[in-house]
């Protein structure tokens, strides 16, 4: 028996990117999918789902004159704590690039309008400021010169992390959307530009479901970015493996979604296990508790999960096997939830 074996290990610590108790807006509903709901009432509602400990908070807040002890003091009366902060660098102002805008002016805002998220995340005690540049990429070919975009993104991540050496600055990947390619598309993109950058305080936020639609097998990702220290965050959610559903934790990918927390045990990585789901017609509640309860399944399996006959079935590469040892595991403890 390995020494990891069987050892009750504690459950994780749930979180959730606060959108997901927001207003769901796309190109067709563009009146929105429900009532607007603003900061203070998204983290009243993370509250009622119960083993929430932790949110992810987009910045600016809404309204943006909102005081940060305002949102300090509604964390506190749910029983939350602020993980990160999201500065949004993807909005009107930054349509064509924040890090990457062909206007100088713009690239500061961007740098200004992080470095103000960045002073937020410090007053809050987050682990770490999240950026997602997914409006920094390119639409067409030819459109852009990719050195030069290359370039800007690797620096105006560098200018942050040197400037906030107190902080981490977790880059979240994603293949497209609202781009049709963005800079930062895949892990190892990401792992490339880190290592350029070279600051240890910049790393890898991972979304489960943008791995699996930009073709990685999100296990083998998460397992990239471990061996070089990296992973700093992970999203999880579920989609069709053709663009960010965003759908409930494990509902179409279980067995991929049980893999990728296998690599996270095995590694020994012990971060929050955060929800980025997009419940457009669910109850926002009840889908953070649906996805909870998944992943509540989902570490019960993990201890129930027979590691030798695994190990000797990974050793052999025999795949019917390995399948037999994980199905067993995986559907016992989702029989029990
Ligand atoms: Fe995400
Ligand atoms: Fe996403």
């Amino acid at each position: 028996m390995s020494s990891h074996d069987r050892i009750d290990i504690q459950e994780p610590t749930f979180g959730a990117g606060i959108w997901h108790f927001g207003r769901y807006v796309d190109r067709y509903a563009t009146d929105g999918y429900g009532p607007p709901v603003d900061t203070l009432a998204a983290i009243d509602l993370a509250g009622q789902v119960g083993d929430l400990s932790v949110v992810d908070l987009t910045f600016p807040f809404d309204p943006p004159d909102l005081p940060v002890e305002e949102v300090r003091a509604a964390l506190d009366r749910n029983g939350l704590r602020a993980i990160a902060v999201t500065p949004e660098i993807y909005t009107r102002r930054f349509v064509k690039g924040a890090f990457t805008n062909p206007d100088a002016g713009v690239r500061r805002e961007a740098i200004e309008l992080v470095s103000r998220a960045a002073e937020v995340a410090r007053l809050l005690g987050c682990d770490y400021v999240k950026l997602w540049p997914g409006q920094d990429g390119w639409d067409y070919p030819f459109q852009v010169d990719h050195s030069e975009i290359w370039r800007f993104s690797v620096e105006g991540v560098r200018e942050l992390a040197s400037t906030f050496p107190d902080l981490r600055f977790a880059i979240e990947y994603k293949p497209r959307e609202p781009r049709n390619t963005m800079v930062f598309s895949s892990a190892a993109k990401t792992l490339l530009a880190i290592d350029e950058i070279g600051l240890p305080n910049v790393g890898v936020l991972l979304d489960f479901g943008h791995s699996l639609y930009g073709g990685e097998s999100p296990a083998d990702a998460a397992r990239l970015a471990m061996s070089r220290g990296r992973l700093f965050a992970i999203d999880v959610n579920d989609n069709h493996r053709g663009w960010d559903d965003d759908m409930i934790v494990g509902s179409v990918h279980l067995t991929e979604t049980f893999e990728f927390f296998h690599a996270l045990r095995e590694a020994r990585w012990e971060g929050v296990w955060q929800l980025d789901q997009f419940p457009f017609r669910e109850d926002s509640v009840e889908a953070a508790r649906a996805g909870i309860r998944v992943m509540k399944s989902i570490h019960r399996a993990l201890g129930l999960l027979d590691h030798d006959a695994l190990t000797a079935a990974q050793r052999a590469q025999d795949a019917l096997a390995a399948q037999r040892v994980v199905q067993r595991a995986l559907l016992s403890a989702m029989a029990d939830q």
